[in-house]
């Protein structure tokens, strides 16, 4: 889907905005120093169209100054996103942070919407006329709090944005696969990728049908051109103290939004973290195709390669179906097994089963595997379809509500039978009465 970020100083009204967006009434959270949030972007929908929002309003630092967390948003948005509604209180009028950050998105040449938020009564008009000065075009009057204006605002942010590719193609995309390296920081992402665009740089021409952003890079792999996405974020150390790790996240989750596969890197050499986690969970909560590649390799020694395997076993839980590969960027070590696993996770995230063969593996798994009899009624599966795929969906009809359990066992007999390696797959229950 086609991003949208929402820039703006510190308390113009960004999170408001965000909520009226994405059709909330609960706060995301307070703009408040040193909050971080597992959730960065939100989908939303505006006259039948879907993208993203991400909110950037989530970190406020106290101590590098207003200008600092006020450029990292924009930077962020400048690169990651691919259009921008920028939110000024109509009220306080352009300061020269504003304007500092007008500056900043004119350079990067993405579209921009001017929001001149606090509008809440008449005479905020004219203090929205005044935001002309900032040369960005009309300032859409609105006011967050009320909902006022937000929808012609958001005709004008349809405007801006990119058609989903779905919309312009079909489910058919062109072009490079796409890529997201992703990791906590010194995992060793940026080596990886030297170590592997080293092998082969792509001197590209313009590709017939592709747009390319100067942040993805395409990299020749195994004979094929993929596109790494955001490459910029990963080759470039943020220095930011406080809130760094905010950025990070909102960037890896902008990659992965874009990528259709996610390599995430875990460095063997400490203990598997909350943060490898929630990296993790971003990318299988995305629905990205998935691999795991265990970084330093070069680096263990026995003791700590027992613990790491127990850990894996442990932490690794929710990716247990993604393919492993265990490499060293320093040493290229079995960077040759990175191709054919992406490929593999690839081909599980699109596999699509006919309906004929579903129905007659559910059947067999259901005679022999019958759901336990709940309150002196068995429910069972009457019938079942690939509903999507890129990942897989399905949905299965029953007959009464099927225990956690025994979707779990269904999962798991699917992916025995038909492989899903590499892709996480989303099962849906529709009870028939
Ligand atoms: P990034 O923050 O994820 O991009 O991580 P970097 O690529 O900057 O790597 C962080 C540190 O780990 C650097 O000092 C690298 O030299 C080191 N490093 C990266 N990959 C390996 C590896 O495979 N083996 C070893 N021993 N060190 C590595």
């Amino acid at each position: 889907l086609p991003v949208l970020a929402v820039v703006g100083r510190p308390n113009v009204g960004k999170s408001t905005l965000v909520n009226r967006i994405i059709g909330r009434r609960e706060a995301v959270v307070e703009d408040k120093p040193g909050v971080t949030r597992d959730r960065v972007t939100y989908e939303a929908e505006w006259a039948g169209r879907r993208f993203k929002v991400v909110d950037t309003g989530g970190w406020e630092q106290d101590v590098l100054g207003i200008d600092a967390s006020v450029a990292a948003q924009a930077e962020y948005a400048i690169e990651a996103c691919d259009a921008v509604v920028f939110v000024v209180d109509a009220k306080v009028g352009a300061t020269d942070t504003d304007e500092a950050v007008v500056r900043l998105l004119r350079k990067a040449g993405k579209p921009v919407v001017l929001c001149a938020n606090k509008v809440d009564g008449q005479s905020g008009e004219s203090d929205a006329a005044s935001l002309w000065s900032l040369g960005l075009g009309y300032p859409h009057p609105v006011s967050s709090l009320h909902g006022r204006g937000t929808g012609d605002m958001l005709d004008a942010v349809l405007e801006a944005l990119p058609e989903a590719p779905e919309q312009r193609f079909g489910t058919v995309v062109g072009g490079p696969r796409r890529i997201a390296l992703i990791g906590r920081p010194n995992v060793g992402k940026s080596s990886l990728l030297n170590k592997v665009a080293k092998e082969d740089r792509v001197v590209v021409n313009e590709m017939a049908g592709t747009t390319r952003d100067p942040v993805d890079e395409l990299i020749q792999l195994g004979g094929v051109t993929w596109k790494f996405i955001d490459t910029a974020g990963i080759r470039k150390k943020v220095h930011l103290q406080q809130g760094a790790d905010y950025y990070a996240s909102l960037r890896t989750a902008a990659a992965v939004e874009k990528a259709e596969v996610a390599v995430i890197l875990i460095d063997t050499t400490e203990q598997i973290s909350v943060q490898d986690q929630r990296i993790i969970t971003m990318a299988v909560e995305a629905g990205r195709a998935i691999v795991i590649a265990y970084n330093k390799w070069d680096n263990l020694d026995e003791e700590r390669r027992y613990y790491l395997e127990r850990e894996i076993e442990t932490e690794m839980q929710q990716v247990a179906w993604a393919p492993r590969v265990n490499v060293s960027a320093l040493t290229g070590r079995h960077m040759e097994k990175l191709v054919p696993a992406i490929e593999t996770a690839l081909a599980g995230w699109e596999t699509r089963i006919p309906t004929g063969r579903l129905n007659a593996f559910l059947g067999e798994v259901v005679a022999a595997h019958p759901h336990p009899v709940r309150g002196g009624k068995q429910p069972r599966i009457l019938f079942g379809t690939q509903a999507g795929s890129k990942p897989p969906r399905f949905v299965l009809f029953a007959s009464g509500f099927l225990e956690h359990g025994y979707r779990r066992f269904i999962e798991r007999r699917l992916r025995e039978e038909f492989g899903f390696e590499g892709t996480p797959i989303h099962i849906s229950v529709r009870v028939r009465e």
